[in-house]
């Protein structure tokens, strides 16, 4: 399928209520350029670098979404333009957003990643780690970003029923944060999953290959 059936294959499937991040990494921006044109304004990348480097290539209306591990040291690349980091997982790295968001007189939107998965490799928060930092982030600690919601990413799995159980962990925790406070966005999801993380209630979700096809990172 093209591009074009296969975004339209997705924003079929989605109820009203889920926003689409594309996932566009590795894919090149004549691509990006063809998912703009067809109405997609919220894009996810997860590499600073590729991220700076696409960035002045497409139009200025595009919504970046950093989704991959960031160092703290990178950060100042993408401060300025940033619309959302979805994956801060760390205190420190919390306190560099604040800071370089600040330099731009500018809020940066985050979402905390939480470390839902049973597998070891993927970054994330402890649960009681990102209530403490929503507290200190209510109390007014960090006044140059919003804190918008919550992130997840399930165990690269066959197994439905464990993919279903982190999800509503990670929903069951934004329930408990969001009567603090009103959140947003509940991403979780991606091309395999993102039926599944609907139903649990993600109302964004991040969706590379089943629209821009297989990535290929041998280039
Ligand atoms: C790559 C990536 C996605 C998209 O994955 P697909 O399986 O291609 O849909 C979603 N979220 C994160 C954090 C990613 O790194």
């Amino acid at each position: 399928m093209s591009i074009q059936e296969n975004y339209n294959a997705i924003k079929s499937r989605l109820p009203q209520h889920v926003e689409l991040v594309a996932v566009s990494k590795t894919h090149p921006v004549s691509a990006i350029q063809e998912v703009y044109d067809l109405g997609q304004k919220v894009f996810g990348e997860n590499k600073v670098q590729e991220l700076t480097e696409k960035y002045p290539l497409l139009p200025k209306d595009i919504k970046w979404h950093l989704i991959g591990h960031l160092q703290t040291n990178k950060v100042k690349y993408i401060a300025e333009f940033i619309d959302t980091i979805q994956s801060v997982d760390s205190e420190k790295l919390i306190r560099e957003i604040d800071k370089e968001a600040g330099k731009y007189n500018r809020k940066i939107k985050i979402l905390l990643q939480i470390k839902i998965a049973e597998e070891d490799t993927k970054f994330g928060l402890e649960t009681e780690e990102a209530k403490n930092l929503y507290q200190k982030y209510l109390s007014g600690e960090f006044p140059n970003i919003t804190i918008t919601g919550l992130m997840g990413m399930a165990t690269f799995t066959e197994d439905e029923n464990q993919i279903k159980k982190e999800f509503l962990n990670l929903k069951r925790l934004f329930d408990e944060l969001n009567q603090l406070q009103t959140l947003e966005t509940l991403s979780m999801g991606m091309s395999d999953d993102f039926p599944i993380a609907i139903e649990c209630g993600a109302n964004s979700v991040r969706v590379g290959s089943a629209i821009f096809g297989r990535r290929d990172y041998s280039k």
